[in-house]
């Protein structure tokens, strides 16, 4: 199953890289150094003997869980609207599980991920994020919900690139739909065409097999005849760019992540990923490091960084001491299980009686029902 490799080394590949770099998130790359020394942040700063996961690795498996209900509903309905019609409801029950207390099976809920209690712990979940939640609309590419380009768009989009492996779309509709699902509350050009770019690279890896590097030449060529009126992409590609130049000239890797930005925002976010990516292709141990050793965003781009790196060379390829402490691990395993399930010719059954306890009447708890 060298397929569902990849989808799990893609979502646990960005936990883990999440993981190592939450701890570091608000610390100065100083504060890094002085802490950790000249290779940056190698192993988990465990608590409670657990490699905690932030608001990135939750908000990714919400996305996945509106894939799945989208699609599951489509199939038993023989009607499937917009992606992003289906992933505001899982942005919406993660938004719930941040303000509310745990309860199980009780309220409205729009997922299986809401009968997780771990999920309910707040791991300095965005602010865009919340915010947009909070108002209760949906921003779209057309309407924006606001001018940000934070990174919170790009953070949780790998499942949309993972989903259409495979699938009958076309890299022009799994693109658009990564960038609607940013823009449900990232409204600026930037927020959610970065997202699109992370998808496509994402499929392409999975599906062509590419190389980080070739993955993403795709992306920069295709973008514009999805977005052929947009202001910013050029920026974007020429940051791209510069982050594949990079990759390719020995530079100290904090000298070069420096001058592609600190990650706080998406495109810089997607560059500082690539940066690490395709630098460390095979070594996905320095990669994650070299991603949150910074003194930027560091949980986001540990998070890029370990799908990308993750999709590239699949779970077999992932450390043990990255994957043994992994908060979640289990649900984040499912989830990857169930999105690969669903390609043409894999073997979803809609009806099967877990399948809709998960995706239509959402009763379904891992900790009771395995
Ligand atoms: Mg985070």
């Amino acid at each position: 199953m060298r397929g569902q490799d990849k989808f799990l080394g893609a979502l646990i590949g960005g936990a883990a890289g999440d993981a190592l770099g939450y701890p570091v998130e608000f610390d100065s790359a100083n504060e890094i150094l002085a802490e950790y020394g000249d290779a940056g942040v190698t192993q988990y700063k465990l608590r409670g003997g657990i490699a905690q996961i932030s608001d990135d690795t939750q908000m990714t498996l919400f996305t996945a869980a509106g894939l799945l209900t989208g699609l599951t509903r489509g199939m038993h309905r023989g009607f499937l609207a917009d992606p992003s019609d289906y992933i505001i409801y899982g942005y919406r029950d993660w938004y719930r599980t941040q303000t509310t207390p745990f309860s199980m099976r009780e309220g409205e809920r729009y997922s299986w991920l809401s009968n997780v209690k771990q999920l309910y712990n707040r791991r300095a979940p965005g602010m865009t994020c919340l915010s947009a939640l909070q108002e209760g609309v949906a921003g779209t590419i057309e309407h924006p919900v606001n001018d940000s380009k934070g990174c919170g768009g790009i953070m949780r989009v790998a499942p949309v690139g993972l989903f259409y492996c495979d699938s009958k779309r076309s890299y022009a509709y799994s693109d658009l739909a990564a960038a609607r699902a940013a823009a449900l509350t990232h409204g600026h050009e930037l927020g959610y065409i970065s997202a699109a770019a992370l998808a496509h690279i994402l499929r392409r890896i999975v599906e062509q097999g590419d190389g980080v590097e070739a993955a993403t030449h795709s992306a920069m060529q295709f973008l514009p005849t999805l977005f052929p009126t947009s202001k910013y992409l050029p920026a974007l590609q020429e940051l791209i760019e510069r982050a594949v130049a990079l990759a390719k000239e020995g530079e100290d890797d904090r000298a070069a992540i420096f001058r592609l930005g600190q990650g706080f925002v998406a495109e810089e976010t997607l560059a500082i990923a690539l940066y690490c990516a395709i630098k460390y292709e095979d070594d996905f141990a320095r990669g994650i490091a070299a991603a949150v050793s910074h003194g930027g965003d560091s949980d986001s781009t540990g998070a890029v960084a370990g799908n990308i790196l993750g999709a590239r060379r699949g779970y077999a390829a992932i450390p043990e001491r990255f994957t043994a402490r992994l908060e979640l691990k289990d649900v984040i395993g499912e989830i990857a299980r169930d999105l690969y399930r669903c390609g043409v010719m894999r073997d979803a059954d809609f009806g099967e009686r877990i399948w809709t306890r998960k995706y239509v009447t959402f009763d379904y708890c891992p900790e009771e029902d395995t």
